[in-house]
């Protein structure tokens, strides 16, 4: 089924080329879509592509609409010749790697916005960000054409803002979900991790740390506020600035305490948490 490792892997820059190349294939089309700085997580998504489909296509492209106005847009990882090798590695056969003007040509006016599920979290606190990941994901999702994308759970709200998108506009893609890929002690990969100093980098696995205690008070059933106050405490007092520590019902992301709401029933919690540490943002979360 799949082709051998050491096939040639084709960059195509073009949204044309690419549909093209697309209009060729038979069996079923994969796709992983990225901003770049590829790291074992991100692996791991190409791996179960590999496992899953005919065909498959990663897409790089950092995404200007998602960053607001002071962040790290300008300054984001960009590593193209060691993701293109992790690429080779892991099956892919076409990087999509647009530019800023292929995806939004200067006469470009049209976004979609997913408007409950992208409110709470890091909606709160990245006002615009979901627009834009909503937006360059349908028209990547457009573009390529895929039967099956392959998202990860690290980023939970992302996936299921976007799984509420394809649901909503009735896009007929199975989106599947990938566990969080952790270093040894317990840090969730991510591309950001590179702007940790050395002395941020030994305390930034106490967020999982930290999620995992509280998750298994949560499991207890003891009462969520004061779990969750004496984690954000805990994470202060080793100098963490907590922008939230929340805990969600899955997959509508309501509050969990809520009981005037009609909730539709949900048998998963979402503990989610975003950090500073130093000048960098973190997030992680845990699903049980
Ligand atoms: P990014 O390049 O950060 O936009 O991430 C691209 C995809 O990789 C998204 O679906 C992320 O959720 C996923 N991803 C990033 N880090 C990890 C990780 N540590 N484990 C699993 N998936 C990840």
């Amino acid at each position: 089924m799949n082709q051998p490792l050491n096939q040639i892997l084709q960059v195509i820059e073009k949204i044309s080329e690419l549909r093209s190349w697309r209009k060729s294939l038979k069996g079923t089309v994969g796709f992983v879509p990225t901003m770049g700085a590829l790291h074992s997580g991100h692996a791991e998504l190409l791996n179960q592509m590999k496992k899953n489909c005919d065909h498959r296509v990663l897409s790089i492209f950092v995404n200007p609409t998602q960053f607001g106005p002071n962040e790290d847009l300008s300054k984001y990882p960009r590593t193209f010749q060691k993701d293109l090798e992790i690429a080779k590695n892991c099956g892919v056969e076409v990087v999509f790697f647009p530019s800023a003007e292929e995806m939004y040509p200067a006469s470009y006016s049209t976004f979609v916005e997913e408007n409950t599920l992208s409110q709470p979290l890091c909606g709160r606190f990245r006002p615009g960000h979901f627009r834009g990941v909503t937006t360059i994901v349908l028209k990547l999702l457009n573009s390529v054409q895929p039967h099956k994308a392959f998202f990860g759970l690290k980023d939970a709200q992302q996936f299921f803002v976007l799984k509420k998108m394809l649901e909503d506009l009735n896009l007929d893609i199975e989106m599947i979900g990938v566990p969080t890929v952790r270093e040894k002690d317990g840090l969730a990969l991510s591309s950001r991790n590179v702007y940790l100093s050395p002395e941020e980098r030994q305390k930034a696995p106490e967020i999982f740390k930290t999620l995992t205690l509280a998750s298994e008070k949560i499991k207890k059933q003891l009462s969520l506020d004061p779990i969750l106050t004496e984690a954000r405490q805990q994470l202060e007092a080793h100098g963490f600035i907590v922008q939230y520590l929340e805990a969600l019902s899955l997959p509508y992301l309501q509050p969990l305490n809520t009981t005037s709401n009609p909730l539709p029933a949900h048998d998963k919690t979402l503990l989610a948490i975003a950090v500073f540490l130093g000048k960098t943002r973190l997030i992680d979360n845990l699903i049980f």
